[in-house]
């Protein structure tokens, strides 16, 4: 069968064929490239970090790129997963909660994403039994093979469609060998063979292990597992080593000569101080290059475009360089074992430091062991503090004192949302004379109950999803300090994942004491940005969004950004003091 008839046969759903793959409106086969990403040997490796790095180098060529993660699991979403497991729910424009990786995605190609852009088992296997409801199938017995793996291409196609792209990147969850994503792999697998030659490179991220009792870099569990993914009819086109040190030449010999891949086509990629280095890491090793020629899209790529984008990336990671004069952060949550549950918020700090030229050292401060008597000693090296996200009681008596102090002190502060709702919490106790005020979903019988539920989740309360979710628009006051941060600009747009907000009715008793509302919703109704004044505090702003997830390295969020500055002022008085005892003694 010709590459021709395969074409003309897929999209066919008669009963009598066997290549059922239906089409989406508009696509033409041949018309998109695939760049896939595989792990092997384990997960953890990088794969999203690794991904988006490609397809930033080739988004840099002027090409037009569409990132997909294809998780294994059945959630629809990752709405309902734990973030000590899974690493922070990074939420999209359009309300998507998904995963951590997403957010990578973002900032690495300075692109907003969608719902198409991520895709778990879960809804794949809902879409193919809506279908199969509906008919769809025409009577036939609805198979992995072809129904499944077949939305899964569907999938793929109409994200190439809809985002009109040149190269779709996907990349797969998991490792080689999961039972979870077995059936994704025979999907690109088809794919490759129905899109012809030149439409797919198959990219294998590996691990070189390097046990400690050996002191020399193995590559035996990589070429095993590359083993098991041509065992399912994938042949690399590049592998890509991770390892902690630069991998041996003999070990990428190894790798080359046991899975049938060129050694200029196996490149070691260890580990880098920031994950922004990586894109020129891969640029040097000829990575680009490789892919172009696999997609045999040399002719595609704009030598000025690359040149211009180059220029403003390179800028950032001088910057990133000559960052000195550090400042402290305390981040102050429940999940501070697990980096990754706060993902977003570091990078939002190495986006801000940079961009100030400060480096910006994080501390954790576990809020379950934070009392009004110890707050001070804990917080006594920080320059500045973040309460973050989160939900439920544990924790929130810690998250309490930590704001009180930070607020009593003139610590610089930042709250994002659950952070914002402490802040107002904190304030009316202690401002307004609100004793015992608190939040609905703490206490439910508080007796000022300044934080609670939304009168639009409480009816979706009954449908399972009744979070308040995505981007929304936010008014700005065009007296605040909020609004100089923007650049005067009286409307901003940041991302939301939420389902309680400040009572209306407390609203006045607040504002009289101080605190100011300085962003809602543009019907007023639901308060979005809270700062007190300049001349009670150097620094006290707090957010119901979620500001760190559109922070970018090359546009800094201002509120982050408004942070370090103050965190800076602060170290420095702090220096100041500190010198001027210094000399009081010894004189
Ligand atoms: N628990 C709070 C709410 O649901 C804050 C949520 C969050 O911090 N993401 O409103």
């Amino acid at each position: 069968m010709n590459q021709e008839d395969i074409f003309a046969s897929i999209g066919e759903s008669t009963e009598d064929t066997e290549f059922f793959t239906s089409l989406p409106p508009g696509y033409r086969p041949g018309q998109c490239k695939f760049v896939i990403v595989v792990g092997t040997v384990m997960s953890g490796l990088g794969k999203g970090i690794f991904s988006s790095s490609l397809a930033r180098i080739l988004q840099d060529k002027g090409l037009a790129v569409a990132p997909i993660k294809l998780e294994g699991y059945l959630n629809r979403d990752s709405g309902t997963l734990n973030p000590y497991r899974h690493g922070e729910v990074f939420v999209l424009d359009d309300g998507m909660e998904c995963d951590m990786d997403l957010g990578t995605y973002e900032r690495m190609l300075n692109q907003n994403l969608t719902r198409l852009n991520f895709t778990t088992s879960g809804q794949i296997f809902s879409r193919v039994l809506e279908k199969e409801r509906k008919g769809e199938y025409l009577g036939r017995d609805v198979q992995m093979i072809p129904h499944v793996t077949g939305e899964v291409k569907y999938h793929l196609r109409q994200l190439a469609v809809e985002t009109k792209t040149d190269v779709v990147f996907v990349e797969i969850g998991g490792t080689a060998g999961d039972v979870e994503n077995a059936y994704y792999l025979e999907a690109v697998r088809e794919l490759a063979f129905e899109e012809g030659p030149s439409s797919c490179c198959f990219v294998a991220l590996t691990y070189v292990v390097e046990p400690p009792s050996l002191g020399e870099q193995k590559s035996k569990p990589a070429q095993l597992n590359i083993k098991q993914l041509m065992a399912v009819g994938i042949m690399p086109h590049i592998i890509a080593c991770r390892a902690t040190k630069p991998v041996t030449r003999k070990v990428l010999e190894k790798l080359a000569m046991y899975s049938n891949v060129p050694i200029d086509r196996v490149f070691s990629m260890h580990d880098v101080e920031t994950v922004y280095l990586i894109p020129e890491a891969l640029r040097e090793d000829g990575i680009d290059e490789t892919v172009l020629e696999t997609l045999d899209l040399k002719a595609k790529k704009n030598a000025q475009v690359e040149a211009q984008s180059r220029a403003r990336w390179s800028d950032y990671l001088t910057r990133y360089r000559a960052a000195s004069s550090p400042v402290t952060i305390g981040i102050t949550g429940k999940y501070t074992s697990l980096r990754d549950s706060y993902a977003s918020i570091i990078q939002a700090l190495e986006h801000a430091g940079t961009h100030h030229g400060i480096k910006v050292e994080i501390v954790w401060i576990d809020s379950t062991e934070l009392t009004d008597q110890n707050v001070a000693e804990r917080l006594k090296g920080v320059d500045g503090v973040i309460i973050p996200g989160g939900f439920g009681v544990r924790g929130v008596d810690g998250k309490i004192a930590c704001v009180k102090y930070a607020r009593e002190n003139g610590l610089p502060y930042l709250g994002l949302c659950y952070g914002f709702q402490i802040a107002v919490i904190e304030f009316a106790r202690n401002m307004c004379g609100l004793g015992g005020a608190g939040s609905t979903e703490i206490d439910a019988n508080t007796p000022h109950p300044v934080i609670d539920i939304l009168p639009e989740q409480r009816e979706l309360a009954s449908l399972g999803g009744n979070m308040r979710l995505g981007g929304q628009d936010i008014a700005v006051a065009s007296d605040s300090m909020i609004s100089k941060m923007y650049g005067g600009a009286e409307s901003v747009r940041l991302r939301f994942r939420h389902r309680y907000e400040v009572a209306p009715q407390y609203i006045k008793q607040l504002e009289s004491a101080g605190m100011l509302f300085c962003g809602r919703s543009p019907d007023q109704r639901i308060m979005q940005i809270l700062e007190l004044s300049t001349n009670d505090h150097p620094y006290f702003v707090a957010t119901q969004a979620h500001a760190e997830l559109t922070s970018r390295p090359l546009r800094p969020d201002p509120m982050f950004l408004g942070l370090v500055a103050a965190a800076k002022s602060f170290a420095d008085s702090k220096d100041g003091q500190s010198k001027k005892g210094e000399r009081v003694t010894a004189d």
